[in-house]
């Protein structure tokens, strides 16, 4: 267990459903900061950086133009456990196997419009936050109500 920061993302469908409210405040309600938050259309070739890792699966084209369909709501959550919490609070990736409970579990019935994104390792939490933010877009600050939760 460890301080952490993860990259958790509101993909388009996501935003256009307006889902964009809850889904923050899931993670504020858990006992996460936020410390970075920008509504986003980034290009093809920063969503192929994004998803490199699966660009020889046969849905990474249809993924990639999923991702470009309208802005995405990137953010940055910190505290304890973020990245596997994070992911947990975001369910499974194809939402028919998801707890009901989770976002995806509550949200989506297809893995090709599974609303969110979180970074599925602290590795791969660094990257992504540095491919999403710059350095001075990612804040540092202290809120009271943390003094209940650690
Ligand atoms: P996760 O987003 O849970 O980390 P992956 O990294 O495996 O999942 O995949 C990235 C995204 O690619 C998924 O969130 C989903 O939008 C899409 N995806 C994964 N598997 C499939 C699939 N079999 N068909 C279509 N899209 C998929
Ligand atoms: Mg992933």
């Amino acid at each position: 267990m460890s301080n952490e920061q993860t990259f958790i993302a509101v993909k388009p469908d996501g935003v256009q459903r307006g889902l964009v409210g809850d889904i923050i405040s899931r993670f504020e309600k858990r006992g996460y900061k936020l410390v970075a938050l920008k509504l986003v259309s980034p290009s093809k070739e920063h969503l192929e950086k994004h998803y490199e890792d699966l660009s020889s699966k046969p849905f990474f084209n249809g993924l990639v133009t999923y991702m470009l369909s309208g802005p995405i709501v990137a953010m940055v959550w910190e505290g304890r456990d973020a990245v596997k919490t994070g992911r947990t609070i975001l369910g499974a990736t194809n939402p028919l196997a998801s707890a009901p409970g989770t976002i995806r579990g509550d949200y989506a019935i297809d893995v090709g419009r599974n609303v969110c994104h979180g970074s599925d390792a602290v590795e791969s939490a660094k990257k992504e936050i540095a491919l999403w933010f710059k350095p001075e877009e990612v804040q540092s600050y202290k809120a009271s109500q943390f003094d209940w939760i650690y």
